[in-house]
């Protein structure tokens, strides 16, 4: 017996998202993301969010070289 929604893998590997969950989710936009993961055992998939690439935080968010950085870091970078 399963729960939750069940889905059929198609050749290349692709699922398709319900509608439902893509709602909730605010992933309704053609190139939304999504990130997965692995434990050997489940996949996780979840709303790609930007976040600081030292703190992983997802506040007051700059762009430098393509890589996000939140303000609080920014400012410790400028300090050093
Ligand atoms: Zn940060």
């Amino acid at each position: 017996m399963f729960s939750g929604f069940i889905r059929e893998i198609d050749s290349v590997g692709r699922i398709v998202i319900p509608m439902q969950i893509r709602k909730e989710l605010g992933l309704i936009e053609r190139g939304s993301k999504v990130e997965l993961f692995s434990d050997g055992k489940q996949i996780l998939c979840r709303k790609a969010v930007e976040s600081c690439v030292f703190c992983k935080g997802e506040a007051d968010l700059v762009e430098f070289e393509g890589k996000c950085i939140c303000k609080n870091c920014l400012a410790k970078i400028k300090d050093v």
